[in-house]
């Protein structure tokens, strides 16, 4: 066995506080008037910015970016606000997507906060409730880390965003939130105080400004973290994307990398996709289905990787990979009725406003991809990713029956999982039905709502269960 304990220790892995996905892929999708209950947003369409309302404006904290606890300023407010413009501009500088941002000014005062440095958590309260009114996008320097400490956040958190408002009639984002904690760039060191080189810094307030745009966490090359063993692989990096829910390796940029993986510009060219995306990326789409193939599975992650070219020292098959979950466009609860009305508390009969009920999603997926051939194989999201670190529509994530595999044209329940054909993807193809039927003993997930076979079998004999009873 080669498998290795994993410590992780805070100095080299930090967690982003991200807000729980509604929904790799789009964070957020719409879903269907369902009774008297209204539709949020569109049907099986990703939550986004308004493309014809670009550019994105946000108001800036007057403040520095970061100071010491003793209040000396380490980053000023305008060598912030310039690295702020550099994050915000590493999206806006994808060639095959459309975005845009501005700097619109100052925080606009609200309630007890009446301008200047934002530090206090009355004020954030305060300016969060004109966040949600929609009135603006406050981008908040957290100077030395106070703030977050007063919201109750454990101080591992380098930042967070938090979406605000919705045009829930078109599935828009309105307005949202970023607040950046300056303690890890004060240039003080201690198991209190942590810092980060300034790239490992603006990636992951970078990554939180994915979230801002509508990205969920991507999984990919996830064995270099369960195998981590100080510093990353490069070309394991290089496919890792920006939008791995957690951040444990070296800085892309101090790899000598791009700072978004080929995932991320992927991602993010399909949700906003200007007239170039069309001639420089496929798609493939498809289906996974349990052993019967028939019952398709929610929740697995499936991964399209480019073929390996022999002929260079780089590992092209760990560098250029795009993700997705299975059934990510469909609600991860779709709700039920026999227990969920007990109160209004818990009351869960139509399960979450967010995500489809088309019943043709259920484990459908489809991922853009530049061109290329393309192997593409399915694995289970990792079982710690729950919550703020959630990847796809289940949370907590199911793990698939059975072992990854990659697909085959001959795909059963019985083929060897190793066993693999490639796809070759040229500009503006579709190429749908890359299905995976997963190998599995069972057909699908709950035996109980099988055609019936298993249920003669005796699980407990009488006198088995009068014992269960009286233990
Ligand atoms: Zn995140």
């Amino acid at each position: 066995m080669r498998r290795r304990l994993v410590f992780f220790a805070l100095f080299t892995i930090v967690v982003f506080a991200c807000q729980a996905a509604l929904a790799g892929g789009p964070k957020v999708v719409g879903g269907p008037a369902i009774g008297t209950r209204a539709a949020f947003g569109l049907d099986g369409q990703p939550f986004l910015w308004n493309p014809a309302k670009m550019p994105i404006a946000y108001r800036l904290d007057p403040g520095p970016m970061a100071a010491t606890s003793t209040g000396t300023v380490v980053i000023d407010h305008a060598a912030g606000a310039q690295r702020v413009q550099n994050m915000f501009g590493v999206w806006q500088q994808v060639s095959t997507a459309q975005i845009s941002f501005s700097n619109a000014g100052p925080i606009l005062p609200a309630g007890s906060y009446t301008g200047g440095d934002l530090t206090t958590a009355m004020q954030f309260n305060d300016v969060m409730g004109s966040c949600k009114s929609g009135a603006q996008s406050p981008v908040i320097f957290d100077a030395d880390g106070k703030l977050i400490a007063s919201l109750g956040l454990p101080p591992e958190v380098i930042g967070f965003n938090s979406s605000c408002a919705f045009d829930s009639v078109h599935g828009y984002y309105v307005s949202s939130a970023i607040v950046m904690n300056g303690s890890f760039q004060d240039g003080v060191s201690s198991s209190r105080s942590l810092e980060l080189s300034a790239s490992a810094f603006d990636e992951a307030i970078t990554h939180e400004i994915g979230h801002l745009l509508g990205l969920d966490h991507s999984q990919i090359n996830l064995d270099e973290l369960l195998y981590f063993s100080g510093s990353c692989d490069v070309d394991q990096l290089a496919g890792l994307p920006l939008m791995f829910p957690i951040s444990f390796c070296q800085a892309r940029k101090d790899a000598g990398l791009p700072i978004l993986s080929p995932d991320d510009v992927s991602w993010i060219s399909r949700l906003y996709p200007n007239t170039t995306t069309v001639s420089e990326f496929g798609t493939i789409s498809g289906t996974i289905f349990f052993a019967d193939g028939i019952t398709p599975v929610q929740g697995a992650n499936v991964i399209a990787r480019l073929v390996d070219d022999p002929s260079t020292s780089e590992d092209e098959s760990r560098r250029v990979a795009v993700s997705v979950v299975s059934g990510y466009l469909f609600t991860g609860n779709p709700g039920q009725s026999l227990t969920a009305s007990l109160g209004t508390t818990e009351n869960n009969t139509n399960g979450s406003q967010a995500g489809s009920r088309t019943s043709s999603l259920i484990g459908y997926y489809e991922i853009a991809v530049p061109p290329g051939t393309y192997t593409v194989e399915v694995e289970s999201i990792f079982d710690a990713f729950v919550a703020g670190s959630s990847v796809g529509p289940l949370d907590p994530p199911v793990a698939i029956p059975g072992v990854p595999e990659f697909w085959n044209q001959d795909e059963s329940a019985f083929d060897y999982p190793l066993q693999r054909d490639s796809i070759t993807v040229h500009p503006g193809d579709h190429i749908p039905n890359i299905d995976i039927i997963l190998n599995s003993p069972y057909h699908r997930f709950d035996q109980y709502e099988d055609s019936g076979q298993l249920r003669d079998v005796p699980i407990l004999s009488p006198l088995q269960s009068m014992q269960e009873m009286h233990v």
